[in-house]
């Protein structure tokens, strides 16, 4: 049985000024060191052990620690050797409502035009709730495949995407090419992804580690 490396590269707080006052404020991600955490208990309960290694010091504003010029900062450092004895990685991130895909018109960035893989996502009324990023060349990995169906059957506003320059994943993928790692986005509106509904997402996603690690995941 090897262990789960559950990151979270977005967790740090924002300087932001107001009214004359500095202030420290978490401006991205708002939801997801919750959710990892909340990952990690389930995966106790399952007895697999789980490492959760949040970056709570370098907003993503000074630096993004899921892109390839962090590999020098302490953060990615240290994740590098937390890499070394993993071979399942979950990178966990959170988005406002409406940041995937949306019944307005979202126009690709330049970067994913670039990107063959990478088409615009299919509109749904509110967005989604969960998205999957795949770094995986064959769109998708097979497991990313099956996951996705499995939280799609309780959750249908869930969706797969091609990843683009999602270095954490990259860098897993290198390492270990026989190993798998996927990055989650979980929509931060409480309202429309709400706590209950996410807590069946993640029952749904520690699962699935869980047979990946005993080798009985089916796809
Ligand atoms: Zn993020």
């Amino acid at each position: 049985m090897t262990s789960i490396l559950l990151t979270v590269p977005h967790g740090a707080f924002e300087s932001k000024s107001s009214e004359g006052k500095q202030r420290e404020e978490r401006t991205s991600d708002l939801r997801a060191p919750s959710i990892a955490r909340n990952l990690k208990d389930l995966f106790s309960k399952s007895a697999s052990t789980t490492v959760l290694y949040i970056n709570e010091e370098v907003p993503r504003s000074v630096m993004d620690m899921n892109r390839a010029r962090s590999r020098e900062s302490k953060w990615r450092k240290g994740l590098a050797t937390f890499m070394l004895k993993h071979k399942l990685l979950i990178d966990i991130h959170s988005f406002p409502l409406l940041s995937f895909g949306s019944k307005s018109e979202r126009r690709p960035r330049k970067q994913e035009t670039e990107q063959p893989n990478i088409k615009e996502y299919p509109k749904v009324d509110q967005g989604w709730k969960i998205v999957l990023i795949d770094e995986y060349q064959a769109l998708f990995h097979p497991w990313t495949r099956e996951l996705l169906s499995r939280i799609k059957r309780r959750i249908p506003e869930t969706i797969a995407v091609a990843g683009a320059d999602n270095d954490i994943m990259d860098q897993m993928i290198t390492l270990h090419p026989e190993g798998y790692s996927v990055l989650l986005e979980f929509c931060e509106d409480r309202v429309y992804l709400s706590d209950s509904e996410l807590h069946l997402a993640l029952t749904i996603i520690s699962n699935f580690f869980v047979e990946i690690n005993k080798n009985t995941v089916k796809v």
